[in-house]
């Protein structure tokens, strides 16, 4: 008898904790629950260990220590880095530049922003997701306080020229932040590389916890307090810490990045053998993101006539977890920013599938999805309402 099959292919929204890690932090809820700021051996155990996640945090990226601030994860760490140059500039200009694909953490923020006064400017994007360093370029004014373009995008898996734009800014003197959440453990990340001043990442996209993450500052940036309180990390960002959240995220990021070596490129032949054999077996569907530029763990397409939310639906009764590239809310009908933002009409928009992999993806789990993924397209469409239309 087929035991029901469960496939995991949603690495983008969250990966499991890997159970190194869970270990790792275990001993920091029970014998090891010090408050990091008191003053006897029991805190001062907990301290070390927030010390030591920061030294494999740092390390990962090639920051230093003093760098390297925790915080609530990749959202919490997108907002201070926006809002508090923001705030510290604020006298010298008001002009923020993104760009149209980033995700909510970043636009969400500038659009808030944008209700307090500052002008913000989103770049558009060609087909496959890549911002035009020109285009950055062009955009800059003389009140331009800070240039945030993503490092790889979660929806379609593009890699952006991060070095490049960062060299744009920094020509001008305007600090560039980037949020690296996707790219940590996929691709190489090195904060002197890609001319970060300011670089978000969170546990919970490469095999840590989630409710934690980092945000790197390089030294001398100059940024505002995000919350107040207690003199925590330096008196930058308040709060008693997540003390096995943090020793989490050390161990995560340590793991996923001694691994990306094997893991990436084991990863990127699923991937591509994935997308080829979608395009290859199921007509009317085009690649979402750059064909080679990409994250080696991101599959996206889109399905013309068919609704992404059917796909899924679909998919989990056949014990498949995927992703629309739709990122449609109840509250919502409005298709994915990122792929309007490539240009995509509404319906294929609407029809698009993410496939996310991890390590714990097989070549069978690929067979699996390749061999329900053609029936499920073609019982949509059989029943689709928008397939007469054309
Ligand atoms: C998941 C994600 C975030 C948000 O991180 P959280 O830790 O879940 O708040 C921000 N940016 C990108 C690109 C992400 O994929």
């Amino acid at each position: 008898m087929e035991e029901k099959r469960s496939v995991y292919m949603d690495h983008a929204a969250t990966t499991p904790t890997r159970p190194e890690v869970a270990r790792a932090m275990l001993p920091y809820f029970s014998e090891r629950f010090g408050n990091p700021s008191s003053l006897y051996t029991l805190a001062r155990e907990a301290k070390e260990a927030v010390e030591e996640a920061r030294r494999k945090v740092a390390a990962a990226i090639g920051a230093s220590p003093e760098e390297i601030f925790f915080t609530s994860g990749g959202t919490e760490a997108d907002n201070w880095a926006i809002k508090g140059v923001a705030a510290a500039n604020r006298k010298k200009g008001d002009h923020i530049i993104t760009s149209s694909i980033e995700h909510h953490a970043v636009i969400h923020t500038c659009e808030s922003l944008e209700k307090q006064g500052y002008r913000v400017t989103y770049l558009p994007v060609d087909e496959f997701g890549r911002v035009d360093p020109a285009t950055v370029e062009e955009a800059i004014t003389d009140q331009t306080i800070l240039i945030s373009i993503m490092t790889a995008n979660n929806e379609i898996g593009t890699i952006e020229p991060v070095a490049e734009i960062a060299k744009v800014a920094h020509d001008h003197d305007i600090p560039f932040h980037t949020d690296a959440v996707q790219a940590i453990g996929a691709i190489p990340v090195s904060v002197d590389d890609m001319g970060a001043d300011l670089l978000a990442l969170s546990a919970h996209k490469f095999g840590g916890p989630k409710g934690v993450g980092a945000l790197y500052i390089r030294k001398r940036t100059r940024i505002g307090t995000f919350i107040d309180g207690g003199a925590q990390e330096r008196g930058k960002r308040a709060g008693t810490e997540n003390v096995p959240g943090i020793v989490g995220l050390g161990r995560a990021i340590e793991l996923a990045v001694a691994e990306m070596p094997e893991k990436s490129p084991r990863l990127a032949a699923m991937r591509d053998r994935l997308i080829r054999k979608i395009l290859e077996t199921i007509p009317d569907t085009r690649l979402n993101g750059h064909p080679t530029e990409r994250l080696p763990n991101n599959v996206n397409v889109a399905f013309r006539y068919v609704e992404g939310e059917s796909i899924l639906l679909m998919l989990d009764a056949l014990g498949i977890a995927a992703s629309t590239g739709s990122a449609c809310t109840s509250a919502s009908l409005e298709p994915s920013h990122v792929l309007t933002a490539c240009g995509l009409p509404h319906e294929e928009a609407h029809g698009s599938l993410r496939l996310t992999l991890g390590s714990r993806n097989t070549d069978d789990d690929i067979d699996y999805v390749l061999s329900v993924l053609p029936g499920v397209i073609e019982r949509l469409r059989a029943i689709s309402p928008l397939r007469g239309e054309t």
